[in-house]
């Protein structure tokens, strides 16, 4: 709001909607309220055990007096970010402006119509590997939807959400507890910034082999993505180095980043390569 980039006529405080916080078992899901806060959710020891994908990016959002405040629901919802676009009306008016807010030019991508600014939230690719729903709340009531339907991989209209809706809850089935789970993420300051590139992994493995596996990245495109083919390559399989490898090779094909963030995007997409391969041999690992 300070770089005037919503001039909203009201703001409504919603932090103290109590049936909104919490971690809760409900029936063959486990329910957290959009409010819970990320430190509630990195520090629970219930999903620290069952859904540990999920703890991990949780302790990397920002920093702790950010984690204290900040909630799952926000995380999920995060405006996408480009470098022409959080900076204050004065620096945006100078570069007149972009199709994100008040223009109709792309920087990034110039003579494009679309807007390629980055969905840099880190617990949304752990939750698209644990095949987490929300519910959604308004006037008209609820509904529910997998929360790989909510992202359109469009900078600007980048979440399925009406002005008039919230997003209540979130539900991790239980066919997805018990992955093992990594988190990694490319920041340029280890104890604040958001993603530059960002990678979640899950594998569950029996006798050595894996049995179900997903792979997901984010702060790389417009949306937070499931990296496609991944879950094929690893399944039947025993992991080792080429395998991790060439699971990185597809989820760096995923990534397409482009010069919205600090960094350039080849050392970005590279970095999605070395940190996917890194996380699968670590999950493998973990066992
Ligand atoms: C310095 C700094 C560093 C940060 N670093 C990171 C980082 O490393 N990783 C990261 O993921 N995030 C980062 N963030 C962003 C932010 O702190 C987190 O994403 C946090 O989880 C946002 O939660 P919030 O409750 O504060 O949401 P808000 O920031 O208040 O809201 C975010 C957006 O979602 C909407 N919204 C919030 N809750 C709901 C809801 N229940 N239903 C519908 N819409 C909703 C708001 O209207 C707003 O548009 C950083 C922020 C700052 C200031
Ligand atoms: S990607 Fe292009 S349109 Fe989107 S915020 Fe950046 S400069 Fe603006």
């Amino acid at each position: 709001m300070r770089q005037k980039l919503f001039e909203p006529q009201y703001v409504l405080d919603i932090r103290h909607i109590a049936e909104l916080k919490g971690i809760r078992q409900q029936g063959s899901c486990v329910e957290i309220g959009a409010l819970t806060s990320l430190t509630t959710i990195e520090h629970s020891i219930f999903l620290q055990k069952r859904y540990p994908v999920l703890t991990e990016a949780a302790a990397t959002v920002a920093s702790p007096l950010l984690r204290n405040m900040g909630t799952i629901g926000g995380n999920i919802c995060l405006d996408t970010r480009c470098l022409w676009y959080n900076q204050s009306l004065t620096w945006r008016k100078g570069c007149g402006f972009c199709i994100k807010k008040d223009g109709n030019l792309c920087h990034v991508a110039p003579g494009g119509t679309k807007c390629w600014a980055a969905f840099s939230g880190d617990t949304p690719p752990a939750l698209l590997c644990l095949d987490a729903e929300i519910e959604i709340a308004s006037a008209a009531g609820l509904r529910r939807m997998p929360l790989r339907d909510f992202y359109t991989n469009d900078g600007v209209a980048y979440r399925n959400l009406q002005p008039n809706e919230l997003v209540t809850r979130v539900f991790l089935p239980e066919s997805s507890a018990d992955y093992r789970g990594i988190y990694r993420k490319l920041r340029v300051r280890g104890s604040i910034d958001y993603p530059l590139a960002g990678v979640a992994v899950v594998i569950k493995r029996s006798n050595g082999h894996i049995t179900e596996a997903r792979v997901a990245v984010t702060a790389v495109n417009p949306a937070p993505r499931l990296v496609k083919g991944a879950s094929e390559l690893l399944e039947g399989k025993v992991i080792d180095e080429a395998l991790a490898e060439a699971v990185g090779d597809l989820a760096a094909k995923t990534a397409k980043p482009l010069t919205t963030s600090a960094l350039t995007p080849e050392y970005r997409r590279e970095m999605i390569r070395v940190f996917t391969k890194r996380a699968v041999l670590a999950a493998a690992s973990n066992n």
